[in-house]
């Protein structure tokens, strides 16, 4: 199944794609649906013939996860770490398909892309055994963990890099864990501007869903709607030579196969500065 946050007469609904159509549910809370209330389409709603996608944020915790690809690893030159390399992403960096990536070049100038498989979690977990892990899964959908190069060398850990407002776009759609059920064989594509920059596979992570699912809730409680980014494969613009960051006027698209494709645009912050 495939359910998403539409906007549909200028109010946020939940969606779901049945037998071809996309049918408007009576629940409006996807935190809700992800905890396991079944989906009920509201009848009195035609089919959807035109919708725009908001992200399908669930609204729990955003756990990122570095270095957890093998050739993303050799790119950067540093060692394979022993155990998942975690940092949060803030709730209010999320933004949705075709939401604009906003840059403030006071802020960063190094802005990357990072092609993401995410794991939306279904049920509380705590100590939760690699075996079973794959049960806590209610589905997945892709992201983009854009992050501020400069930044993130700039300070001892990653929450203003990676933190940055509009700097996690995830979506479109979130595919129920059944539809995939081998989250390391399922590949993963980047384009900016049209010219691709990423082509991985998830097989190539160094931890895999059903090892971060284990590790992380060995340490927090992981609960229904929380979203763990597994990762980027290799094909970052900051470790490219010369490097490539993102401007004004990109355009950044990620495929995951079996979810769909997440296109942003890049824009100029056109707040005013305090
Ligand atoms: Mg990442």
């Amino acid at each position: 199944m495939r359910i998403a946050r539409i906007s549909l007469q200028e109010r946020t609904r939940i969606a779901v794609e049945d037998a071809g159509e996309w049918r408007v549910l009576t629940q409006t809370d996807l935190g809700a649906i992800t905890a396991g209330e079944a989906p009920e389409i509201d009848t009195a709603e035609e089919p959807l013939t035109h919708h725009a996608f908001l992200a399908p944020y669930p609204g729990g915790t955003i756990f990122g996860i570095g270095l957890n690809y093998r050739d993303t690893i050799r790119d950067m030159g540093f060692p394979t770490p022993e155990t998942p390399y975690l940092f949060p992403k803030l709730s209010s960096s999320v933004v949705g398909p075709g939401d604009p990536i906003i840059l403030d070049a006071d802020v960063t100038t190094e802005a990357d892309w990072e092609g993401e498989l995410a794991v939306i979690i279904g049920k509380t977990a705590r100590n939760i055994p690699e075996e079973n892990a794959l049960e806590f899964v209610f589905g997945y959908t892709a992201a983009n963990d854009i992050s501020a190069r400069d930044v993130q060398r700039a300070d001892p850990q990653w929450v203003r890099g990676k933190g940055l407002d509009t700097f996690c776009p995830i979506g479109p759609v979130i595919v129920t864990a059944d539809e995939i059920p081998d989250p390391q064989n399922v590949r993963i594509r980047t384009w900016v501007n049209g010219n691709i920059v990423q082509d991985g596979n998830t097989a190539d992570m160094v931890f895999g869903v059903r090892a971060l699912i284990s590790y992380l809730s060995r340490h927090f409680t992981l609960c229904p709607g929380d979203v763990i980014l597994t990762g980027t494969p290799s094909g970052c613009g900051g470790f490219m030579t010369p490097p490539r960051f993102l401007a004004p006027g990109d355009e950044t698209t990620v495929e995951i196969q079996g979810i769909g494709s997440l296109t942003n645009p890049v824009a100029a912050a056109s707040l005013p500065v305090p």
